[in-house]
């Protein structure tokens, strides 16, 4: 490897986003070489043994994947006719309160409405519009976030949404505490303070997918969606090396295009002073926002959720009411660990029971605390489950956790355990990684920029890439039809 050698597109990192990149180039017939520092393939949708019980998996980043189902790449690439097979519960997600309560989101919008008593008719208005126009709403989230969307009436009804529930009028519908927890718990997959419209916007569109067509958890784990795009990649004649953590462009072939799926920080390192002053310092400015610990558990049997709606849930949010919620929240802004900190729990047995081994079962789980937290928040993590799961220590067999500051140690992109590679701020979501027309081309001609620290926003959907590579084939290579993604071509 160097800049001896030639091919016509080089991409730096194998997550999502850099695999849809290269799939992409790939099948409009160039010459592409995929360079990723790490020793396995696939970034945040990696599935892994981490040895804490013979042939057991955990996904180490991303598990549930709502955006994968509905993006428009992932539609085109047709994971199904690969043989990823995505299931789904018929409970999207659930958010315990005390004394035995629960908000219950099930893919049926009537079931979820019923459930929610008084504020069952204001869910409904909320939601229902949306989830009606689903591929609308999609479109409009996922876009480049410079074109006209497709279905305006859609993305007008998802803005007014996201106005109402991420600003100080987000309680004037909500009558009961439920509901409103129900929701602040989706918007949970985005790291804000509350209310705020980047985690209002998570919060609508994940709601609006939970109930068509639901959260979707492959079958073995996320890996498999990343495998199918190694193996499309390799049938298209690309070249993926692991084990090559580049910092340096003279350590990459001579290329025409080259598609960094990494933070802004690593293009500025890798490309110097290639990049011109005002750029430089512009990639320099790029804010990363607070972080997440990890944590994984082994268990003997399934957690003793008190509300048993919730133990079918592909998602639980854990944390309590929206009060509580605002209140963790505050706390990890101001770089405290929270009591009970925002924590999301999958258990993929829900829809894999394949996942069990011997008897055991993997739990996935995470919580948010401040950018670089060197803190082991395990035990903390556990007791918020247990106090919606009482006996929950009982089948815990194993924990491991791995604080924020050891994230990147995984996975360079999430610099202080910042999972979403840049903090999610209203301005940082329309200029990532700065406010340019084309914000994946960099000045310097060729180099892009694919990760999701630029458009649309973080998640497993594969759009950073694909926005990514049509700008390049059109730009570099003057290809302006992308190529189809549809196995068998
Ligand atoms: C704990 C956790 C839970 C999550 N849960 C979900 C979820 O359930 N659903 C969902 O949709 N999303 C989830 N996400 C977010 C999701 O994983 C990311 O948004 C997504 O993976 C981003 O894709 P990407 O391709 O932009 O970057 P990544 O997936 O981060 O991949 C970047 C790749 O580039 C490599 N790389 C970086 N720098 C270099 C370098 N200098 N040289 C070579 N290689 C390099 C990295 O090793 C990595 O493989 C989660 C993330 C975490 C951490």
């Amino acid at each position: 490897m160097g800049p001896a050698e030639r091919c016509d597109v080089v991409v730096v990192g194998s997550g999502p986003n850099g695999l849809a990149a290269a799939v992409t180039m790939a099948r409009a017939g160039l010459d592409v070489r995929v360079y990723e520092a790490q020793s396995t393939l696939g970034g945040g949708a990696r599935t892994l043994d981490f040895g804490m019980a013979p042939g057991l998996v955990h996904d180490i980043c991303s598990a549930v994947h709502p955006l994968a189902a509905a993006s428009p790449f992932f539609r085109e690439f047709d994971l199904a006719a690969r043989g990823v097979e995505l299931r789904y519960s018929d409970v999207s997600y659930a958010q315990p309160l005390d004394g035995g309560r629960a908000g219950v989101a099930y893919r049926d919008l009537d079931r979820t409405v019923e459930g929610l008593g008084a504020d069952g008719r204001g869910w409904r208005r909320l939601l229902g519009p949306l989830v009606r126009h689903v591929p609308g709403v999609v479109d409009a989230a996922l876009s480049d976030r410079r074109s006209l969307p497709k279905d305006p009436l859609s993305a007008v009804q998802l803005g007014r949404a996201v106005v109402e529930q991420g600003t100080r009028l987000w309680n004037l519908r909500w009558k009961d505490e439920v509901a409103p927890a129900l929701l602040t718990g989706v918007g949970a997959h985005a790291i804000s303070t509350l209310p705020s419209l980047p985690v209002a916007g998570t919060a609508v569109m994940l709601a609006a997918l939970a109930h068509s067509p639901g959260w979707a958890l492959p079958v073995g784990g996320s890996q498999a969606i990343v495998d199918a795009m190694i193996d499309d990649l390799k049938a298209h004649g690309a070249m993926v090396t692991t084990g090559a953590e580049i910092t340096d462009f003279e350590q990459l072939p001579t290329a025409r295009a080259y598609l960094f799926d990494t933070t802004p920080r690593n293009l500025l390192q890798v490309m110097g002073e290639r990049l011109p002053n005002r750029y430089r310092r512009t990639l320099a400015g790029y804010r990363y926002g607070d972080a997440v610990c990890k944590v994984d558990f082994v268990l003997s049997g399934p957690v003793p959720w008190t509300h048993p709606e919730v133990g079918r849930a592909s998602t639980v949010h854990v944390c309590g009411t929206r009060e509580e919620m605002a209140r963790a929240e505050a706390e990890v802004a101001a770089g405290r660990h929270a009591e009970y900190p925002m924590t999301l729990v999958s258990d993929p047995t829900v829809t894999d029971d394949a996942r069990e081994v011997d008897g055991l079962r993997p739990l996935w789980a995470y919580a948010h605390v401040p950018a670089g937290s060197t803190v082991d928040i395990g035990a903390t993590v556990q007791a918020g489950i247990e106090r919606f799961a009482p006996g929950f220590g009982d089948v815990v067999v194993e924990r491991r956790a791995i604080p924020a500051a050891q994230m990147a140690h995984h996975n360079a992109n999430y610099i202080g355990g910042d999972f979403a590679a840049g903090a999610l701020t209203t301005w940082q979501l329309l200029a990532r990684p700065a406010l340019r027309w084309d914000p994946w081309a960099t000045p310097v001609p060729g180099v892009y920029l694919c990760s999701s620290a630029s458009p649309p926003a973080p998640g497993v959907h594969g759009m950073c890439g694909w926005h990514a590579a049509r700008r390049a084939l059109r730009a570099v290579f003057g290809i302006k039809r992308p190529p189809s993604l549809a196995p068998h071509v």
